[in-house]
């Protein structure tokens, strides 16, 4: 009977990359496990509250409903799914994974599927006014942003997106940018631009949030001149861009400055037996089907290492 903690493939992290690369991997026949630290499966998906509309595979009204088809299809496979299990450390060259909680999972594949997240600020108050009007996204509490004085912090899709939303219900909208320009689509910084609600404070940056029970001003700084402006607000939105989830492997294996992991075209890293899909691996095309694409790859990868073809 094979040891219940020896895998021939182990997937760390459980969103689209990794769900796609354990599907693959059971219908390869290869006993396969499903490493989520969270306490369910999906990633990003949980956190995408409005309609995905361009992955081939369901046009989904949420990312809940999405990650539901994918948990759904997942079922039908035999992976060991371990959620709650938080990976703390992993030694690749001897493909050992630690969990939180003491359990160790042994393989002859690893893919490493864990994602970004969100970039912080760092400045005073992001940390202590979390739900006290630091918001979580603007989709989904753009009620509790009517009649509020909202600031975006933010140049890309991501900002100015929530910019055109939130200023239908927002009394004002200040927008702070660091560089001279923005990132985003054209369609939403034109309509931004146009839009009297909102005022861009561009060269920009958040020194602090402040407020006594809740967030009640945040101050910036220009870049240039280095003098500091005090915006009344209620609401804060961050949205200035991810960061690679290599944390755990930086060091063992090469990642770009940034610290992206560094793949081929069969998602092989730079050490046998590692792979890297999705995100965590791609900071050109970050999607659910390139992480499904990059996990199935991996997985494929994997069955020609361990049984040699
Ligand atoms: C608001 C929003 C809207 C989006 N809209 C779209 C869209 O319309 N279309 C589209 O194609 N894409 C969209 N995306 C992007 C898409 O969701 C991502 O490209 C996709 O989820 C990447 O999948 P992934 O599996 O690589 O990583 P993730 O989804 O980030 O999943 C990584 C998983 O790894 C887990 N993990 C990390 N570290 C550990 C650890 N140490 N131990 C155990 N588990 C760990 C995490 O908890 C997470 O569950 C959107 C993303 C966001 C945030």
């Amino acid at each position: 009977m094979r040891d219940k903690d020896q895998f021939d493939v182990a997937v760390i992290g459980g969103g689209p990359a990794g769900i796609s690369a354990a599907i693959w991997a059971c219908d390869l026949g290869l006993s396969t496990a499903l490493i989520e630290g969270r306490d369910q499966l999906g990633g990003q998906l949980t956190r995408v509250h409005n309609a995905i509309r361009n992955y081939p595979g369901r046009f989904a009204d949420s990312g809940n409903e999405l990650r539901d088809f994918f948990v759904e299809s997942l079922s039908r496979f035999n992976a060991d799914v371990l959620i709650n299990s938080s990976v703390e450390r992993v030694d690749l060259l001897e493909k050992k994974i630690s969990l939180a909680g003491g359990r160790v999972i042994n393989a002859s594949a690893i893919v490493i599927a864990t994602g970004v997240r969100r970039r912080k600020l760092n400045v005073a108050g992001e940390v202590e006014f979390v739900g006290k009007g630091i918001l979580e996204s603007g989709v989904k509490q753009k009620e509790e942003c009517r009649g509020k004085r909202v600031v975006i912090v933010g140049g890309g899709d991501a900002a100015l997106e929530n910019a055109v939303i939130l200023s239908e219900y927002a009394e004002s909208i200040h927008l702070v940018h660091r560089r001279d320009a923005f990132a985003a689509r054209g369609e939403f910084v034109e309509k931004a631009e146009r839009d009297p609600k909102v005022e861009m404070h561009l060269r920009a940056e958040v020194a602090a949030i402040e407020g006594r029970e809740k967030v009640e001003s945040v101050t910036i700084k220009e870049r240039m001149t280095g003098v500091s402006k005090r915006l009344e607000a209620d609401a804060v939105l961050v949205r200035i861009g991810v960061e690679a989830n290599s944390s755990l492997v930086r060091g063992q294996v090469a990642t770009d400055d940034e610290g992206y992991i560094i793949v081929d075209s069969e998602c092989r890293t730079n050490l046998p037996g590692i792979f890297a899909s999705g995100d965590v691996a791609n900071p050109v095309s970050p999607t659910v089907s390139t992480a499904a694409g990059m996990g199935a790859t991996a997985a494929k990868a994997a069955y020609d290492l361990i049984y040699g073809s």
